[in-house]
């Protein structure tokens, strides 16, 4: 292990014999590698998944999945079209007729297999979640398994509990959901879409990501093991055409998505005239608000987590970051020391907290975005970390001197970008917050309960954290207002959006 002073300059050795070069404020440790070596187990092509059996696309096509970190070919992936997609959806019909028959506490015996299955797994699906996304491991092993098995295991224990979702009424499975997620959370969202639609009796076809698909088709594996029935669980891969027709299919009763306010639009216009129950979980630009009396050290560390987390590509994220005025230099400068800090690179490596961006497009995209936040005249702060050669990465950046016109106070990055923006008054705190088209989340810190009721009413955010921020739970409801979407997911209100009252 090696010393180096803040800005990376200066390493210092350690010789025998003689004592520890005194750390001055700001130094930084330079870790040896660490990198997580269990086998992904992966196999070099992946198949659809229909009617509980890998099959060739009809499309006879394949894409290539590319691992962000340092940009080979991780596997390849099969290309639906519209007949896989009504194969798929024929599978779930099938399926239909068995799951929904099925005895809630038969179906919940299935679903604690697929949560108890994924534990087994849990570090093989670790790696191949960080391989095919860029997320650091330290997330996936310690976050998305973990949280996804938990949502298998909280819903198997509603399975059998349903006439507690809507006391005083009956409830009902749907029937065929088609169901698209997006890249940023694979596994997880995966988790979030299939685990009340499972517990309520409902068939599945669902599409991953076009480049985060991997973990799906392994997820498949599992369904397998779990015995489920055929067709209770079908996965179609592809791109956006490929959720198109999955969402506007006749035989899906409801549609989930989850992904950009630009594409929810678009789905929602084809989708209007349709009697589809619909929820939609799209984009956020979520104000993190900081009081003059709050922790600031542990401010600072859940303002790190509110952008740094998953490299900022979460819906929910903290981009926005509101101080009070008195204490907003200091807030700034104590950001500043922690961001230098932070790992950047090899997402695979046990001590990195940056990893990869998802995407060569998504890279392209952050960095328009960051190049208009200069070009508006907001101040930006980058550390001077070292990036690996290869794989798409960007640097924490941090802007200040933000005001509320500049596009990077406006637009969702889905990147490791923070804009700081500063309030004094309470009313201009919430003003601030929820003067935008989105309403996804928020974050507040203060002493004062007072203020943090206050503050929770006053927020159009479908979750306020208080004091804390991105903590999850499955038995906690999660959705936006506005822009942000509607439809809620987890807790008893997620899994009345997945059946019927009758
Ligand atoms: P992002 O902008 O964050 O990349 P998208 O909203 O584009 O996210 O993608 C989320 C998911 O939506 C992906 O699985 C993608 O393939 C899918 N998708 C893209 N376009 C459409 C569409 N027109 N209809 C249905 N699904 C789509």
């Amino acid at each position: 292990m090696s010393i180096l002073t803040s800005e990376n300059k200066r390493p210092t050795k350690r010789s025998a014999g003689r004592p520890l070069p005194e750390l001055i404020f700001g130094d930084l440790w330079e870790f040896d590698p660490a990198p997580e070596t269990a086998d992904p187990k992966l196999k070099p092509r992946y198949d659809l998944f229909i009617g509980g059996r890998f099959v060739a696309p009809v499309s006879g096509k394949y894409f290539d999945s590319i691992n962000p970190a340092n940009e080979t070919k991780l596997a390849e992936i099969a290309q639906a079209n519209a007949a896989d997609v009504d194969a798929a959806y024929a599978a779930a019909q099938k399926g239909f007729a068995v799951w929904s028959k099925l005895p809630g506490k038969e179906r919940a015996k299935y679903i604690y297999r697929l949560a108890r299955l994924l534990q087994d797994r849990a570090r093989e699906f670790a790696v191949a979640e960080t391989m095919d996304g860029g997320k650091p491991i330290k997330e996936s092993r310690d976050f998305d398994v973990p949280m996804a098995a938990a949502h298998f295991f909280y819903h198997a224990g509603w399975a059998d509990k349903l006439e507690y979702v809507a006391p005083g009424r009956k409830v009902a499975p749907l029937g065929v959901v088609g169901q698209v997620i997006p890249w940023n959370f694979p596994l997880l969202m995966m988790a979030w879409k299939l685990a009340p639609a499972l517990a309520m009796g409902n068939t599945i076809v669902i599409k991953p990501a076009e480049t985060t698909s991997v973990t799906a088709l392994k997820f498949a594996e599992i369904v397998q093991d779990a015995g489920f029935p055929a067709g209770v669980v079908n996965i179609v891969t592809g791109f956006g055409d490929t959720g198109a027709a999955v969402l506007n299919h006749p035989a899906a009763v409801k549609v989930a998505f989850t992904g950009s306010t630009e594409v929810g639009k678009i789905i929602m216009r084809s989708l209007a005239g349709t009697d589809k129950k619909m929820t939609m979980e799209l984009g956020g630009k979520a104000a993190n608000i900081v009081f003059d009396d709050a922790p600031l050290d542990q401010a600072v560390e859940g303002i790190v987590n509110g952008i740094f987390f998953n490299q900022g590509h979460v819906c929910c994220a903290g981009s926005r970051l509101l101080v009070h005025e008195p204490v907003a230099a200091a807030v700034l400068a104590k950001l500043k020391t922690r961001i230098r800090t932070l790992r950047v690179g090899d997402p695979l490596d046990k001590n990195t907290d940056i990893g990869a961006i998802n995407s060569r497009e998504q890279l392209t995209r952050i960095e328009k975005l960051v190049a208009s936040g200069v070009k508006e005249g907001a101040d930006m702060f980058q550390p001077a970390c070292k990036l690996p050669t290869k794989g798409y990465y960007f640097r924490p950046t941090v802007f200040s001197g933000v005001s509320m016109s500049h596009r990077i106070a406006r637009e969702e990055i889905f990147g490791p970008v923070l804009s700081v923006l500063t309030f004094r008054t309470l009313d201009e705190a919430v003003e601030k917050a929820n003067n935008t088209a989105y309403g996804l989340s928020a974050g507040v810190w203060t002493d004062k309960g007072s203020r943090i009721l206050k503050m929770s009413t006053e927020l159009k955010a479908g979750v306020v954290w208080a004091n804390t921020y991105n903590k999850f739970d499955p038995t906690s409801p999660f959705g936006g207002y506005k822009e942000s979407g509607f439809g809620r997911e987890g807790g008893r209100q997620g899994l009345l959006d997945y059946c019927k009252l009758v």
